[in-house]
């Protein structure tokens, strides 16, 4: 499965416009939950990977992309719901990485399980609660600067 940002264009970039409803600084795309657009005559298909297989925000990535899309005049949206391969943090690219960081929100590192604190960068940190302010992150706090932070699963 290949992302080919040459086709559809148009469509990509109104799906740019989506922020993720956890982590509005970052869109869907960016996120990595868009895998494929499809067009066929005036009808799209649109796949997707939850970022979580039981994230209970996954009905409201759909709502969200078909409620942008038919604002856009698409008003034929199927979405396609792909588990395998299930996603994972390694598709956040690093830019999208350092938006998570400004947001306090710890990324992971890829081959690299060292939570770093997002407000001072130490790697003192310690976990806090399974669940954060949603179930796909996670509570840390830091033993530098005390400050509690979210940090985004791995999967
Ligand atoms: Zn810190």
């Amino acid at each position: 499965m290949v992302i080919d940002p040459t086709q559809n264009i148009d469509i990509w970039e109104f799906l740019k416009e989506v922020p993720d409803p956890e982590i509005p600084a970052i869109n869907l795309v960016e996120l990595g939950v868009i895998r494929e657009v499809e067009k066929n005559d005036d009808e799209l298909f649109i796949t997707i990977t939850p970022t979580y297989t039981g994230c209970p925000a996954k009905k409201l990535f759909e709502d969200l992309i078909l409620e942008k899309l038919a604002e856009k005049g698409y008003k034929k949206v199927k979405i396609i719901s792909k588990l395998n391969p299930a996603w994972t943090t390694d598709w956040l690219s690093d830019e999208t990485r350092n938006k998570l960081l400004n947001e306090g929100i710890s990324p992971p590192t890829i081959g690299d399980r060292i939570i770093v604190c997002p407000n001072c960068k130490s790697k003192n940190t310690k976990l806090l609660s399974q669940f954060g302010s949603t179930p796909c992150q996670s509570l840390y706090t830091c033993n530098e600067c005390s400050e509690p932070f979210n940090y985004f699963k791995c999967h």
